[in-house]
């Protein structure tokens, strides 16, 4: 593509897309198409000759668009928040426009600099010491997978140089609660310590981890000859935001020498503002911390911070070194190769360099607390409606329900067939988007707080919409 034509089409695009975020409430939030509706709209066979791009926001609207689930829309409560600021698709469009790839200093150090600089401020900005580096990953399921790669090597002597984990003579074992998001048995699994070593631990009636139950299962674990590896805290668990015990579990991280890695995959960036930062207390102990300001902070998809306390550790687990990687530079800067999983890296601290330029701190600090104060209000409003209830705490900003109509009172089959269809109903409004999820047996409704554009006057349009589902539901 020449640049006349770049340029013509480009400022079309951006037109495109700030038209699209105007009009955002105007479109259902979850996309209404029915599988394979969007392959049948493209041809079979690829293009033969081409044709250029002129035209591309026509089909943007007739292909792309209708099979589109909006997540930046008012309407969003479902999962957890994906902002992606639109500061964020100005430092995307520039990340493509420079072409660079930052796997080693040398091959574009800015990629490098501006990450170690932004990665310092949010340090900085979320309360850690100094003692802590942080880098930037795609995923948290792709840092956590490193913590525990990381922590298998410490436990095992660096067993990668020798015969891996299965020259080990004790099973090592690691430790999460089953509320523990879906990337944790993931990373244990693909990390080789396999299924039978992985203790996925019931939680006590805050849904958070147990440190009764950790403390006996270690024990167990001991005793039969296996040696606790890890330990991950959830600070804001998936289902319901739980907190667990993470200066208990520092104590006994200590104890058993075990690594400590915690997912504050959402929660990290309520740590912004200090008066919620009670909800990691201990964390200066933890050996690595994953938080996602690709989540709810606003910086687009993907943007994963991952803190370590030993960055040499990682890059000894992480580092490779081929001759025709090695540069003259090597001894004085940071290759961010060797610091994760993939070779090639984007520019993604671009990304959140534009979201602090554009709002700041305190600007981060307004959103957080005023998603927080919506969900303290949703939370009011349930635990005093009549045939509602409240199945978890909310300190953060996703709220969990159940509709409990005195008929189906005790009938958890019904009631997850009831709550099921109010949250269909309400999806197939187009006005709102929510997901269910299933806590110690029972169906909740999870109300995820947290999009950008959301504000109280939405959040009370969803509540009217619960209340009026829950009555008008099949079988109530
Ligand atoms: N940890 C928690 C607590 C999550 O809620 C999620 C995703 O929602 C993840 C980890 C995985 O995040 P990612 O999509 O960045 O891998």
């Amino acid at each position: 593509m020449d640049t006349d034509t770049f340029r013509r089409l480009g400022y079309e695009l951006v037109d495109w897309i700030a038209n699209y975020r105007e009009r955002l409430e105007t479109l259902p939030v979850m996309s209404q198409v029915a599988p394979g509706d969007i392959r049948a709209l493209m041809p079979k066979e690829p293009p033969q000759h081409g044709a250029g791009l002129d035209g591309i926001c026509g089909a943007i609207d007739s292909v792309v668009l209708p099979g589109i689930t909006h997540w930046n829309h008012p309407g969003f409560f479902a999962y957890f928040p994906s902002n992606t600021d639109l500061s964020s698709v100005l430092a995307d469009l520039l990340t493509a426009g420079l072409g660079a790839q930052g796997m080693s200093w040398q091959t574009s150090p800015a990629t490098t600099e501006i990450e170690e600089v932004v990665m310092d401020w949010l340090r900085q900005m979320l309360g850690l010491s100094t003692s802590f580096t942080g880098v930037i990953h795609d995923t948290a399921s792709t840092a956590t997978f490193c913590a525990l790669l990381c922590a298998r090597e410490l436990a095992s002597d660096f067993s990668q140089n020798t015969g891996g984990l299965q020259s080990e003579a004790a099973p090592l074992t690691v430790y999460a609660s089953d509320q523990a998001h879906s990337s944790i048995p993931k990373a244990a699994l693909l990390a080789g310590f396999g299924r039978e070593n992985l203790r996925l631990l019931p939680t006590d009636n805050k849904h958070a981890l147990s440190m009764d139950i950790l403390e006996a299962a270690i024990a167990a674990d001991v005793q039969e000859g296996k040696k606790p590896c890890a330990l991950v805290a959830a600070i804001g668990t998936t289902a319901t935001t739980a907190l667990d015990p993470l200066k208990a579990m520092a104590a006994l991280a200590a104890r058993y020498g075990m690594w400590l890695h915690v997912d504050a995959a959402l929660a990290g960036t309520a740590m912004v503002c200090p008066e919620y930062r009670w909800m990691w207390e201990g964390v200066e102990s933890a050996d690595s911390i994953v938080m996602n300001p690709h989540k709810w902070m606003g910086a687009g998809f993907d943007l994963t911070a991952y803190f370590v306390k030993d960055p040499q550790h990682l890059i000894r687990v992480m580092g490779t070194n081929p001759s025709y990687l090695r540069t003259a530079r090597d001894a004085e800067v940071n290759n961010f190769r060797d610091w994760g999983i993939p070779l090639g890296r984007r520019f993604r601290s671009l990304k959140l360099w534009f979201l602090l330029q554009e709002y700041g701190v305190e600007g981060i600090q307004a959103r957080v607390r005023r998603d927080i104060s919506m969900a303290s209000w949703l939370a009011a409003q349930a635990d005093t409606a009549p045939n509602w209830r409240r199945m978890a705490p909310a300190p953060l900003q996703t709220v969990c329900l159940q509709s409990v109509p005195p008929h189906l009172e005790g009938d958890e089959f019904a009631l997850a067939a009831h709550n099921q269809a109010i949250v269909d109903a309400i999806n197939a409004s187009g006005q709102h988007y929510l997901t269910t999820s299933v806590l110690k047996d029972q169906k909740i409704i999870r109300v995820s707080i947290g999009a950008q554009a959301t504000d109280l006057r939405r959040v009370e349009k969803l509540w009217e919409a619960l209340q009026t589902c829950a009555i008008k539901t099949p079988g109530c």
